[in-house]
């Protein structure tokens, strides 16, 4: 794969947020998923000193970066100073019409709220922790603070198409929501395609992006039956243009190679009624994809390439 040849993170040459794509040929990175453990599902291996670490701002200038203090507060006076977007005309495109959930996985006050986070929901093949702290690099910059980068990138690009977009958090709660809740947003909203933005926390050397899938599940009030063949979908097209708008590789350690993987322990995914995936950007863990992950003009490509897969899906 074409693993090095992206390690200095080049700014695209084009502007930032240009339109995304309306067709986009998969990569042909994704075939089929090798059943596999790890992911985020679980604390990784991090998550520990994550939920004591200082998250600290990306380096990289010149484009939006959430604040480094977290969580993000609610007070009508901090709430005119955040990144949080102010209402603005919805503009039209090919996804008018269309909804996209973005779940921002974890939350920048998770940490500061462990035994809220601790208590058990039931995701349908069991009960699992409301939510994590998740992991961070080395250098402490939370996989909460990218995801809500990411996510916000994200959202301002399938905007641009017209589609309307709602985020599961944005920074304006003081921890969560609970897996379960996340799900039941998605669902509520009728969305048309939930993607929930994540980075993994594993051994330095493992690296590169995975989709994780939903397995099909039913029991304990959850029902993936219908969800798995769009899911599908949906993640193939997205990985598929992940690495064509990043430039980085399929995981070297869950997938077999194919960016792929699927799960039926994500309460996020097995309460889930409507298309939905998660993606792990990358692993924080690694210092190579974390240089990338710290990049403002590398997420910017990650929020792209996301929507590009989501983009083809809505059009297909
Ligand atoms: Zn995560």
């Amino acid at each position: 794969m074409r693993y090095d040849e992206f390690a200095p993170p080049t700014p695209r040459p084009g502007p930032r947020r240009r339109p995304v794509f309306a067709a986009v040929a998969l990569a042909g990175a994704c075939l089929t998923a090798a059943g596999c453990g790890g992911g985020d599902g679980g604390p990784p291996p991090g998550d520990a000193k994550a939920g004591a670490a200082r998250p600290s701002a990306p380096a990289s200038p010149g484009t939006p970066s959430p604040r480094p203090s977290a969580p993000e507060a609610t007070s009508p006076s901090a709430a005119s100073t955040s990144a949080k977007p102010k209402p603005k005309p919805a503009a039209r495109g090919p996804l008018t019409g269309r909804t996209v959930v973005i779940d921002p996985g974890h939350n920048p006050g998770n940490r500061d709220h462990t035994r809220e986070i601790n208590t058990q929901v039931a995701i349908g093949t069991g009960h699992k922790e409301c939510d994590t702290t998740g992991t961070a690099t080395d250098a402490g910059y939370a996989e909460a603070l990218f995801t809500l980068d990411v996510s916000r990138r994200l959202r301002t690009l399938l905007e641009g198409e017209g589609a309307k977009v709602v985020l599961t958090q944005d920074g304006d709660r003081p921890f969560g929501p609970c897996v379960d809740e996340r799900a039941r947003i998605g669902n509520a909203a009728g969305a048309d395609a939930v993607v929930s933005v994540h980075a993994d926390g594993s051994a330095t050397g493992n690296r590169g992006f995975h989709v994780i899938l939903p397995a099909a599940v039913s029991g304990g009030g959850a029902d993936t039956t219908k969800i798995v063949a769009p899911s599908r979908e949906l993640g193939e097209r997205i990985a598929g243009n992940f690495v064509r708008a990043t430039g980085s590789a399929p995981s070297n350690y869950i997938g077999g190679d194919t960016g792929l993987d699927t799960r039926d322990d994500l309460g996020g995914l097995n309460l889930s009624t409507v298309p939905k995936v998660f993606i792990e950007c990358g692993n924080m863990r690694d210092p190579r994809d974390a240089a990338l992950l710290t990049s403002a003009s590398w997420r910017q490509k990650a929020a792209l390439g996301i929507a590009e897969g989501i983009n083809s899906y809505l059009m297909r």
